[in-house]
């Protein structure tokens, strides 16, 4: 689909208006060469008086001749640079939403966000004090969002706050990421940094010798400057994926280094493939007090787990599951992913009905992206998956299924390329909620990653400025480069607390 942008001068809008019609069109080019040979023409045109902006889109389709038009205006409180930009594009998109909405009959729950994080938004106008019916009204009437997204906002803004009543405190703290990048297989829909374990046993070694390494600098640092751990998350990969002597002198390491370990609010660790637990490692988890792990059945159906790639089965999730519960973790997460290849509203209702036999404390409901790099895209015609509607239908079962049986949804994120513009939802029983999650969702404070492919999010106290670090993804560029990645991380960190 071209669009053709008449009206509009600024380069600045294309990205923009290309991010919203992707939400409507399969691969989408935005325009503003009239000379091409676009589908759709829309023409705007943009009154800027003082303080005070409109505009005005009107939408052809070339082949039809149908027309549609929309108009809105709003008062601007920038006088220019950035911040105006910001509120020009919030009107442009606004009517460029209205006449797409119209022309393809189809409602955007989100209206016209396209980013990753919708509830930073709503937090940001509790943190400026803005009461919680005019914020309402903004997402509604600025952004178009529909009542049932803007309701999802409150519920989990609500459930964050109780959960992390300092939320807007804690960027004096750190969480810490470590990444372990080995897995059993690597299953189809995967990008994260997640090498087969089999016979390479020597790799492992290296790699955790350099990840021991970060550790004790990191943790030093930390002492040195009397800063706190809020949580520590460790995933990958599969953090499991390494042998049980190798989790505990890990776990063990991480006492020994970071500051105040009992007092860390949270230490979570994926055991995401149920073929990689054993008795020996839930008892190694058991013995460092590991608060939270997750065992991910993904589905409940066993040609799905063959058809994405992970060699185990459906009974080894619920037998692996039951382990760890006799082993004493009380707080078990599962993760289940909507719009898998072949899956429809009969296997989704399945595992549904398996999950209630288990009841993890939480339950985390992805919908199928396709990432760019993943063995799924690349092969894209091998994987048959659902459509619009019932990617929306399983996802509205799994809001029911979570009500009925008192879970609260406590963060989400939407992702590019995800089936039906939907997103993931984060469910918990009350008081069982993930901090860390919160923590990475809503980006209040820093997060040092660790180890392989581990990202570091280093969030300025003062302009909540957000930068990114990324360490290497394969672990044989880590084992070569680990200590100056180190160094630049508390190179960063120094000039963040000084
Ligand atoms: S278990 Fe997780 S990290 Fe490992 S290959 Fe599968 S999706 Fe990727």
């Amino acid at each position: 689909m071209l669009i053709y942008i008449k009206g509009l001068e600024d380069e600045r809008f294309v990205r923009p208006l290309q991010l919203i019609a992707n939400l409507f069109f399969e691969e989408t080019e935005i325009t503003m060469d009239e000379s091409q040979d676009s589908e759709l023409v829309i023409d705007f045109q943009l009154m800027e008086a003082e303080k005070q902006v409109s505009a005005t889109a009107v939408l052809t389709a070339k082949s039809s001749g149908e027309q549609y038009k929309a108009s809105y205006g709003k008062a601007v409180t920038a006088a220019g640079g950035k911040e105006y930009f910001k509120q020009v594009k919030t009107i442009v998109s606004h009517v460029y939403l209205n006449v797409l909405q119209d022309y393809t009959r189809m409602i955007q729950k989100w209206g016209i966000l396209t980013g990753i994080r919708p509830t930073k938004l709503l937090h940001k106008q509790n943190q400026a004090g803005v009461p919680g019916e005019e914020a309402r009204r903004k997402l509604q009437e600025e952004y178009l969002i529909t009542e049932e997204k803007i309701d999802l906002m409150q519920r989990i803004l609500d459930r964050q706050l109780t959960m992390v009543p300092d939320l807007y405190e804690v960027k004096d703290e750190v969480s810490i990421y470590i990444g372990i990048p080995f897995c059993p297989t690597k299953c189809a829909y995967c990008t994260f940094p997640a090498f087969a374990i089999q016979g390479k046993q020597g790799r492992v070694t290296s790699f955790l010798s350099g990840l021991h390494y970060e550790m004790e600098q990191i943790g030093r640092w930390l002492k040195e400057k009397s800063v706190k751990i809020t949580t520590v998350y460790y995933g990958g990969g599969t953090p499991t994926a390494i042998s049980s002597e190798e989790m505990d002198e890990l776990y063990e390491l991480m006492y020994e280094v970071f500051p105040d370990v009992n007092k860390i609010r949270e230490i979570t660790v994926e055991a995401g493939r149920p073929d990689t637990i054993t008795p020996e490692k839930l008892s190694v988890l058991k013995k460092w007090n590991i608060d939270r792990i997750s065992i991910n059945p993904q589905s409940y159906t066993q040609e799905t787990l063959k058809a994405i790639g992970r060699h185990h089965t459906v009974e080894e999730t619920i037998e692996k599951y039951r382990m760890a519960r006799a082993s004493g973790m009380n707080n078990i997460n599962m993760d289940l992913i909507i719009g898998l290849p072949g899956e429809g509203t009969a296997e989704f209702g399945h595992s549904l009905a398996e999950t209630e036999k288990l009841m993890p404390e939480s339950l985390t409901v992805h919908t199928l992206s396709f990432k760019r790099a993943s063995e799924m895209t690349l092969n894209k015609e091998k994987y048959k998956v659902a459509d619009r509607t019932e990617v929306e239908q399983m996802m509205n079962m799994a809001e029911e299924w979570t009500k009925d049986h008192d879970y609260v949804p406590y963060y989400l994120y939407r992702q590019k390329n995800i089936l039906g513009n939907l997103e993931n939802v984060g469910y918990s029983k009350p008081g069982q909620e993930s901090i860390y999650n919160i923590m990475i969702m809503e980006e209040v404070q820093t997060i040092i990653g660790i180890g392989c492919g581990a990202a570091s999010k280093f969030i300025d106290r003062e302009t909540g400025k957000i930068e990114h670090f990324a360490n290497p993804k394969d672990p044989k560029t880590y084992n070569e480069r680990f200590s100056e990645y180190t160094q630049k991380k508390i190179d960063r960190l120094n000039q963040l607390f000084p």
